[in-house]
């Protein structure tokens, strides 16, 4: 009997270990940072501050902040993969100044036409490919049914919508326009900070 209870704590103990926890998904050009067209210049980075509140809401419940970004600018040959880190630090360090953070920037450098042929591929990682959401559920231990994506293109929907996440499409940056996919988000608000603001009360 007693062995019984012992047993059944344990599994009860490692159940809460092994519950996967939920996560927001979010792009980066157009919907963490304001510019929506392609980046690779730390002028060209800014961040409003509306959004960082609710970052910081989410880094106190422990729900992790992932970005998940496409960078052919590493194809074309604008930028280094080096570069474009160092803009993730750059954006990291601002967002800290706000008392938030990001827990961790995922980046495709590939693109089918690249102009460097290293980075020439069909490659899985890039969206509306999910292999970068795979990827961070693994490191992370997240459940993507209970995670949210937001984003302002298209294949950052269908991405969002094919790893099993709910997806808020936004109205500002691209807001959808590009419409190169078919898509159908959960979801659709106005700016970034009204998706986080939104993904709050999803996440209840
Ligand atoms: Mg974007
Ligand atoms: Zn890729």
């Amino acid at each position: 009997m007693i062995n019984q209870v012992v047993f059944l704590k344990l599994l009860v103990n490692k159940t809460i270990k092994t519950e996967k926890n939920p996560a927001i998904f979010l792009d980066r050009d157009g919907t963490l940072t304001q510019r929506a067209d392609l980046t690779w210049k730390k002028s060209q980075i800014k961040i409003s501050p509306k959004i960082t509140p609710f970052l910081r809401q989410f880094n106190k419940k422990n729900i992790p902040i992932i970005i998940i970004t496409n960078q052919p600018v590493v194809a074309r040959g604008w930028i280094s993969e080096k570069g474009v880190e160092k803009l993730h630090q750059i954006i990291q360090k601002r967002i800290k100044k706000q008392k938030a953070l990001i827990n961790k920037f995922y980046f495709c450098p590939h693109h089918p036409e690249a102009t460097i042929k290293k980075y020439r591929k069909n490659c899985d990682c890039r969206k509306p490919k999910i292999g970068l959401f795979k990827k961070a559920a693994k490191e992370f231990n997240i459940n993507l049914s209970r995670s949210v994506t937001i984003g302002d293109m298209t294949q950052d929907i269908l991405a969002g919508k094919k790893a099993g996440t709910k997806t808020i499409l936004i109205n500002s940056g691209h807001g959808g326009r590009d419409k190169k996919y078919n898509i159908s988000p959960e979801y659709i608000a106005k700016t970034t900070a009204d998706a986080l603001k939104l993904a709050q009360k999803i996440l209840k």
